[in-house]
């Protein structure tokens, strides 16, 4: 079985810790569809919950929904909700009610153009966004990838705004693997009840 990476396997733990069946759950950057798929997995057996993925490439939305048709069932696949949209766009897609995740998993489609990147102004940007969609007791999540330019940029530029949320309203922490220089990392940003 092919070895998960550290920053993947502990965002999933942080996922399947903080959500529950019933819950909306957002990610802002599907891909492939393989976190849309954890999510969706997480999620869908309560029949008023619902994943909503966006995607600014026709390719990833494509590779995503052949992934999470291959997967989930019928009922299941129609609650996963494509957009092919940038995620600046997060709060144009009406939701039922407010989610209680969402993710972002930074950087390039895997096998796709490297140029196609997220970018540190408009990342930003959407985490501003997500901050005044969450709920009450949500949680936005981003994995990092420092190891590439814009990466780094857009990395330095989420830890700096980060730890300076109020700490009375939000639990913040950034897990780094600290004899793996440049190697991802991951940020947990959670309302605090
Ligand atoms: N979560 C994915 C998975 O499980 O396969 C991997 C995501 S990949 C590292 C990053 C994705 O962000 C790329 O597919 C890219 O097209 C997308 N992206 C880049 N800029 C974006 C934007 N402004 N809005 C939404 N998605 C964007």
């Amino acid at each position: 079985m092919e070895k998960s990476a550290p920053h993947l396997t502990l965002a999933k733990q942080y996922w399947r810790a903080h959500l529950k069946p019933g819950d909306i759950a957002i990610d802002a950057t599907c891909g492939n569809g393989h976190d849309t798929l954890y999510l969706s997995q997480l999620i869908l057996s309560d029949p008023s919950s619902a994943v909503f993925a966006f995607d600014i490439q026709p390719e990833a939305i494509l590779s995503a929904e052949t992934l999470l048709k291959k997967h989930l069932s019928p009922d299941h696949f129609r609650r996963v909700l494509l957009n092919r949209r940038t995620h600046l766009e997060l709060n144009a897609v009406p939701l039922p009610y407010s989610p209680r995740l969402i993710v972002y998993n930074l950087g390039y489609l895997p096998g796709g153009n490297k140029q196609v990147t997220t970018k540190t102004d408009t990342t930003l940007e959407s985490i501003k966004l997500s901050l005044e969609l969450l709920a009450d007791d949500g949680a936005i999540s981003v994995m990092c990838y420092p190891g590439h330019g814009e990466g780094a940029k857009e990395e330095k530029a989420l830890v700096d705004m980060a730890s300076h949320m109020s700490s009375q309203d939000w639990t913040v922490c950034h897990h780094k693997w600290i004899n793996r220089p440049n190697s991802p990392t991951f940020l947990w940003l959670a309302k605090a009840s």
